[in-house]
């Protein structure tokens, strides 16, 4: 089955709002964030919205096994030559699993790090060790390595530094990888031959590992590091090869999180949800969404 939803917001409606916004774009899942992505304010889940949430997406079909949650780009568990610095990802980390558990979200995703300026071994091993300190035997929970574009020093453009955290991980089952198609290209994998990169990440790590797809066209070439995302079928990976990689029979019931930009002000998600599921490419979108009020 076919699970594509967006990036959604995440504000004075909590998870009630989300699935709203979701529901909006003809979505049967979704991904937010619990609070702005660059900061660490968050607000008390409230327990009436979230039984309200639960409910409209019983209603609607969206299987909450399926949701994803984001963790902030602020958390940077790579790096610890500020030990306070490091602790606080470890800390700011560790309240986003226990927010996730209470509002019964099973997946989250994070950013592995930025090295800075230790050395590649260095990181990887702050990395591990981190999730280490913080995982716990009864978390419901399976965090999700992103596969990074390489930017800066990102670590997880590559998928032995993927593949050494999670072996370095003792509680394997709970740390998982979500495919970023954007961060895949910008750092050198030619999504046009997605089955041959599957065939290699499974003998590596294991496609039963992937439990969310970022699905992004880029901005940029292949090998670029740019990581700039661009709507669906504008880019220079193709609409082709992303509906290649939503339909692949082997991530069939991998949820698929739409992270295009806005078109001005407006969300281009319910008109991409709608490409992929028609399987017919809309040239006029961004005509559409610009002349669009928001
Ligand atoms: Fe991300
Ligand atoms: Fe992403
Ligand atoms: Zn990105």
């Amino acid at each position: 089955m076919l699970y594509i939803g967006s990036h959604v917001r995440f504000n004075n409606e909590q998870l009630l709002g989300s699935v709203k916004e979701a529901l909006s774009y003809g979505a049967n899942t979704f991904m937010f964030y619990t609070g702005a992505p660059q900061n660490t304010i968050r607000s008390n889940i409230n327990d009436d919205l979230l039984k309200e949430a639960h409910k409209l997406m019983i209603n609607n079909n969206i299987d909450i096994n399926k949701v994803i949650c984001h963790a902030p780009y602020i958390i940077n568990l790579a790096n610890n030559e500020d030990e306070s610095k490091y602790l606080f990802s470890q800390e700011f980390l560790r309240k986003e699993i226990d927010r996730c558990m209470t509002l019964g979200i099973k997946y989250l995703v994070l950013h592995p790090g930025s090295a800075v300026k230790l050395d590649k071994i260095s990181a990887i091993n702050n990395i591990l060790n981190g999730l280490n300190n913080i995982l716990r035997e009864d978390d419901n929970i399976t965090v999700l390595l992103e596969t990074m574009a390489g930017k800066g020093t990102e670590i997880g453009s590559k998928m032995d530094e993927i593949s050494t955290i999670i072996n370095g991980v003792y509680l394997k089952e709970k740390v998982g990888v979500c495919l970023d198609t954007c961060h895949l290209n910008d750092s050198g994998i030619n999504i046009n031959d997605f089955d041959k990169y599957l065939d290699i990440f499974d003998k590596y790590i294991g496609i039963n590992k992937i439990g969310c797809i970022h699905i992004n066209d880029s901005k940029n070439e292949i090998s670029s590091h740019k990581d700039r995302h661009e709507n669906i079928g504008f880019g220079t990976i193709g609409f082709k090869t992303l509906l290649n990689v939503i339909y692949n029979k082997r991530l069939e019931d991998i949820p698929k999180i739409l992270e295009t930009p806005y078109i001005g002000d407006n969300p281009p998600y319910k008109y991409e949800i709608e490409m992929i599921k028609n399987k017919a490419f809309n040239d006029k979108l961004k005509d559409i969404l610009s002349k669009e009020e928001a």
